[in-house]
C-alpha cells in the first residue's frame, strides 16, 4: 500500500511540489520548479477578432498567464492568425492555445499559429454516439493504429512549430471505445490520454500537458491521482492542468472547483489552472489566484508526524466507518454545525441565518434545506425556546451548571475528558487534535459510545494534519464520529469559501468526517472590495454565520456527501455558444432551484453539450441559432424548441415525469 501511495504525491504529511518535466508553451514555461501557472478561455466568438482580443487583454490583465481560445473549424483556426498578429501588435505576448473538438484538420492549422493546441482523446479521433462494442484484442488495436494514422500529422506538425500539445480527457465525453473497453472510470480517462501520450512519444515528442476533468470533484481528484501513478510506472512525468468541468457558477462554481483543485493543489499536485464558471472569464482568474498563492509558502509548515501506510485506497471513495450517536456519524448525513460562541442568540431572527424562519402567529418554527443541524453557543444561553431538534453544544463547565440540560450537551477538552466526573448519557463532544490522541485517550475512547470527536488544527497545513489524524483513528479502530472543524482568521469571505472548500472537500473526498464546522470568525471583505475583477455574486453585508452556512452545504454537495439543493452543470461557454447562457442558466435556476434532488445540466452545444453533461437528470442544450434541445438523461426528448419557450418546455418535461414539486412558501 505504501508504494502506491507515494506514487501521487511526495508526501502525505510534508507539503512540496510534485515535479514533472518542463514543457515551454511559448515563452512561459509551465512544469519543472515554474509556478502554478494561471489560465482561462474566451467564451466569445472566434470570428470576431475584436471582441476576443479584447477578452483576451482583459484576462491577461486580470492575471491570465495562458489563453484558450475555441476553434471548432478551420475558418476559426485560420482567424487565430489575426487574433494573434492584433494581440502582439498592442503589446500582449500571452501564448495562446487552441480548443479542438472532433476537427483534426482545424488543429493541424491552429498548430501553426498558436503556442499550444489542446485536443480532446474522447473525440480527435474517436466517435461518441454512447454505444457499446465489443472488442476483441485485435479489433482494439487496429483501432488505435486508426488513431495513431488521424494524431501522427498534428504531432508532426507540433515539433516542428515548437507547438506544446495538451491532452485533455474529459469524463463526460470519453469515447464508445473507452467507454465499452474501461467504462465511465477514473481509469478510462487516464488511459484515454496515455494511448495519445504513447503516439507522441514513438515520434519523440514530449512537450506535453495532461489533463483528466470531471464535473464531479470525486472523479477528478481519484483520475489525477491515478494519472500520476501511472505516469511513474510508465517513466513519464508531464506537467498536469487541473480543472473541474462544467463546474456552473456563483459560489457554487467556486466552491466546487475549489474542492477539487484544492484538494490536489494540498498534496503538490498541478502545474497549471484554470477555473471554469459560467461567467466571463476575467471572473475566474482570481479564484484560481487565491487557489495558487495558498501554497506560495506552504513548504514552511510546522511538521506533521509521518506516516508509513496508507490506511485507505485513495483511488476509490469509501467512507470511513464510524457508529452513529445521537444522529451524528453512522449512515448519517455529515451534520453542519452552526457557531455562535461569539456572536449572542438575542431574538428568534437570529437563526435566520442558519435556516430556522420563526413564524409568531403559529409560534412554529420553518426549516430550510439548508439548516445548521447544530449549535455551537459556548458560554452562552438562548432566551427562548429553540427549533425541536435542534441540539445546543455548551463549554463543559457552563453545561454543567444548566438547569434544563433536555437538547444541550458538552463540549470538552482532552484534559476535562480524562479527569471528568460527569458526561452526558447520550451525546458528548470532544476536542482533539494529532498531538492530543495519546495512548491513554485511545483506551479511554475504546470503551465509550457517546463520544463525538471535534478535530481541530492551528496547523498551516491543516488539512494534511487533520488528515493524518484520521489515518491514526483508524489505525487504532476508532469508530467515533468526528466532526471537522476550521477556523480562519484576517480572510475574506471570498478567501474563506475558496480556502474551506478545499480543506474540508479534501477529506470528505477520501471519506473522512461526520459533522462540518467553522469557528466563528468575521470577514475583512474591505480589502478585496476594489479588485474589479473579484465578482460580488452575494451580499457582502450579510452576517458570517449565514455565508459560512451556506458554504458549509455547498461544501457537502461539492463533494457529493450531502445534497440539500438543485444541482446545476453549466458548460463555461466559449465561441461556440448559441445563446446567453449565464442569463439562461439564471433564468432555469430562479425557477427550480428547489428541485433538490435534480441535476439540470445547461449547455451552449450540440457538439460537445450532450458528451459533457455527465450525469444530468435534465439537459437544455443549444442545437442551433434560437434553438433548444431537451435530453433527460442521455436521450433527446424534443428537438429544435424555439429558445423563447425551452424553459417552460423543460419544466412541462420535469412535471410530466413527477419529479416537480412546488416551491414552499416560506
Ligand atoms: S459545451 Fe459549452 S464550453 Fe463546451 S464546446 Fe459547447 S459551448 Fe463550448
Amino acid at each position: 500500500m505504501i508504494e502506491k501511495m507515494k506514487t501521487y504525491c511526495n508526501s502525505l504529511t510534508e507539503y512540496s511540489r510534485y515535479k514533472t518535466r518542463e514543457v515551454f508553451v511559448g515563452e512561459v514555461p509551465l512544469g519543472g520548479n515554474n509556478p502554478v501557472r494561471i489560465q482561462s478561455m474566451t467564451i466569445t466568438d472566434t470570428m470576431d477578432t475584436k471582441a476576443t482580443v479584447e477578452q483576451t487583454i482583459r484576462m491577461v490583465d486580470a492575471g491570465c498567464e495562458y489563453v484558450r481560445i475555441t476553434a471548432p473549424s478551420m475558418n476559426e483556426a485560420k482567424n487565430l492568425e489575426n487574433i494573434k498578429y492584433e494581440l502582439r501588435k498592442r503589446g500582449y505576448p500571452v501564448p495562446l492555445i487552441a480548443d479542438i473538438h472532433f476537427t483534426p484538420n482545424a488543429a493541424e492549422v491552429a498548430a501553426r499559429i498558436v503556442e499550444k493546441v489542446r485536443v480532446n482523446p474522447g473525440n480527435y479521433a474517436d466517435k461518441k454516439k454512447f454505444e457499446s462494442i465489443d472488442y476483441s484484442d485485435e479489433s482494439y488495436n487496429i483501432e488505435l493504429e486508426r488513431i495513431r494514422e488521424k494524431f501522427t500529422p498534428l504531432v508532426k506538425i507540433c515539433k516542428e512549430y515548437g507547438t506544446a500539445i495538451r491532452i485533455g480527457a474529459n469524463h463526460g465525453s470519453l469515447s464508445d471505445r473507452i467507454m465499452s473497453r474501461y467504462g465511465d472510470t477514473p481509469f478510462g480517462m487516464v488511459e484515454s490520454a496515455l494511448e495519445f501520450v504513447r503516439i507522441c512519444e514513438d515520434l519523440n515528442f514530449y512537450e506535453i500537458v495532461l489533463s483528466m476533468k470531471s464535473s464531479n470533484p470525486q472523479v477528478m481528484v481519484q483520475a489525477y491521482r491515478l494519472l500520476i501513478q501511472k505516469m511513474e510506472d510508465e517513466e513519464m512525468n508531464y506537467p498536469l492542468h487541473l480543472g473541474v468541468t462544467e463546474a456552473g457558477g456563483g459560489e457554487d462554481g467556486r466552491i466546487k472547483s475549489a474542492v477539487g483543485i484544492g484538494t490536489l493543489l494540498e498534496d503538490g499536485i498541478g502545474d497549471t489552472i484554470r477555473v471554469s464558471l459560467t461567467e466571463d472569464p476575467e471572473f475566474e482568474v482570481p479564484v484560481a489566484i487565491s487557489l495558487a498563492d495558498r501554497y506560495k509558502n506552504r513548504d514552511n509548515h510546522e511538521p506533521i508526524k509521518p506516516i508509513d501506510e496508507i490506511p485507505i485506497d485513495p483511488f476509490n471513495y469509501k467512507s470511513r466507518t464510524s457508529v452513529a450517536v445521537s444522529g451524528i456519524g453512522g449512515s448519517n448525513l455529515p451534520n453542519v454545525i452552526a457557531d455562535f460562541s461569539l456572536r449572542k442568540i438575542n431574538a428568534h431572527k437570529d437563526l435566520k441565518d442558519i435556516g430556522y424562519i420563526y413564524d409568531e402567529i403559529t409560534d412554529k418554527w420553518n426549516m430550510e434545506d439548508a439548516a445548521a443541524d447544530i449549535i455551537y453557543l459556548g458560554k452562552n444561553e438562548i432566551k427562548f425556546d429553540s427549533p425541536s431538534g435542534l441540539k445546543i453544544i455548551f463549554d463543559y463547565d457552563f453545561w454543567l451548571e444548566l438547569n434544563e440540560k433536555k437538547e444541550s450537551f458538552p463540549l470538552l477538552t482532552t484534559e476535562q475528558y480524562l479527569s471528568e466526573k460527569e458526561l452526558s448519557s447520550k451525546l458528548n463532544f470532544l476536542l482533539i487534535d494529532l498531538n492530543s490522541l495519546t495512548e491513554n485517550l485511545i483506551k479511554k475512547l475504546k470503551s465509550e459510545d457517546k463520544i463525538v470527536l471535534v478535530a481541530k488544527t492551528k496547523n498551516t497545513h491543516g488539512m494534511a494534519e487533520q488528515r493524518r489524524l484520521f489515518f491514526e483513528l483508524v489505525d487504532n479502530d476508532i469508530v467515533n464520529p468526528v466532526i471537522v472543524k476550521r477556523e480562519y482568521e484576517n480572510i475574506s469571505s471570498d478567501q474563506f469559501r475558496i480556502y474551506s472548500s478545499t480543506d474540508f472537500g479534501a477529506l470528505l473526498i477520501d471519506g473522512f468526517g461526520d459533522g462540518v464546522w467553522v469557528g466563528n470568525n468575521d470577514f475583512s471583505d474591505n480589502n478585496t472590495n476594489n479588485n474589479k475583477h473579484i465578482k460580488r455574486f452575494v451580499n457582502t453585508r450579510e452576517s458570517a454565520q449565514k455565508t459560512i452556512n451556506r458554504a458549509l452545504f455547498g461544501i457537502l454537495q461539492a463533494a457529493r456527501v450531502r445534497i440539500s439543493k438543485t444541482e446545476y452543470i453549466a458548460c463555461p461557454s466559449c465561441g461556440r455558444t448559441l445563446f446567453d447562457l449565464q442569463e439562461t442558466t439564471e433564468m432555469i435556476r430562479k425557477r427550480t432551484e428547489h428541485l433538490k434532488n435534480l441535476k439540470i445540466a445547461v449547455m451552449g452545444c450540440i457538439v460537445n453539450g450532450p458528451g459533457e453533461m455527465a450525469d444530468a437528470d435534465y439537459g437544455y442544450v443549444g442545437s442551433g441559432v434560437d434553438k433548444i434541445t431537451l435530453y433527460k438523461e442521455k436521450e433527446i426528448v424534443k428537438r429544435n424548441v424555439p429558445a423563447s419557450e425551452a424553459v417552460d418546455e423543460l419544466i412541462e418535461l420535469i412535471k410530466s415525469d413527477g419529479n416537480w414539486v412546488e416551491r414552499n412558501k416560506n
